[in-house]
């Protein structure tokens, strides 16, 4: 269970809208990317979801239930940042445990719990080490744990791939849409990236200047955008 609708969201930061009228309807196991211009709203959207933002007016809800009054905490999702944000005095495993222990499951099944998840995205030999003896690929990989062991019924990513290296980066893609097909979790992800938007969205919204241009899979935004601002993102690359 996880969908996700956005009814009539707007956000504005002091006096300046950033965010107008986004409605948005994010079924249980879609993938869903947001994409569009630096500065077209993406992370505030995407943190508006995790409750890390205030909407100005406008409803959030997740599976059915109004959670925009609600923390962060209470809207059972979890964020993947494209800065890992790994605490950098924990170990791997501490790490991927830490929100478990924080909601008070017993230790034994924390590890357990742990020790699954790493063994699916192949960090079982690291848990020991600290963030700073990993790789880059290896430190989305933890990220990317952390959030799973939570069990959400949403995930968020922002910009996951793009301190990653070209070669990395289209590695980690790969094991976010393998960890998709397996999981089935909804996920709403974040890119102003083409390839990554055509390759993982099941559905694609593009945005521009904080308003929803077309949303729909990703051959009919190809083939049949709206206008030239959507060709120019999803079309023959210019
Ligand atoms: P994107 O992720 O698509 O690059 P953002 O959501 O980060 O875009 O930003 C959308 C707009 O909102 C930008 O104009 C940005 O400057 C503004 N903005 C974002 N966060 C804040 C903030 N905390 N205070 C003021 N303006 C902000
Ligand atoms: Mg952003």
């Amino acid at each position: 269970m996880g969908s996700v609708s956005l009814h009539n969201v707007n956000k504005s930061f002091k006096a300046v809208d950033v965010i107008h009228d986004v409605a948005l309807e994010i079924e249980d196991g879609e993938f869903c990317v947001l994409i569009g211009p630096s500065g077209s709203g993406k992370s505030t959207l995407l943190r508006i979801i995790a409750g890390l933002e205030e909407v100005s007016s406008g409803t959030v809800s997740i599976n059915g239930k109004d959670v925009t009054e609600l923390a962060p905490k209470q809207r059972d999702i979890a964020m993947v940042f494209q800065t890992y944000a790994l605490y950098p005095q924990m170990t791997v495993a501490e790490n991927m445990g830490f929100a478990l222990k924080l909601a008070g499951m017993p230790k034994a099944e924390i590890a357990e719990k742990v020790r699954q998840t790493a063994r699916m995205l192949e960090l079982e030999p690291l848990l020991d080490r600290l963030p700073k003896a990993l790789s880059g690929g290896q430190r989305q990989r933890v990220s990317m744990g952390r959030a799973i062991v939570r069990d959400p019924s949403v995930f968020l990513f922002d910009e996951p791939l793009s301190n990653l290296d070209a070669k990395l980066r289209v590695q980690v893609r790969g094991e976010i849409a393998d960890l998709h097909k397996r999981l089935g979790t909804t996920s709403i992800y974040v890119t102003h990236d083409q390839v990554e938007a055509m390759t993982l969205g099941q559905k694609i919204v593009v945005l521009r200047d904080g308003r929803v241009e077309q949303a729909g899979p990703p051959l009919t935004l190809y083939n049949d955008p709206v206008n030239t601002f959507v060709a120019s993102f999803l079309g023959t690359p210019s």
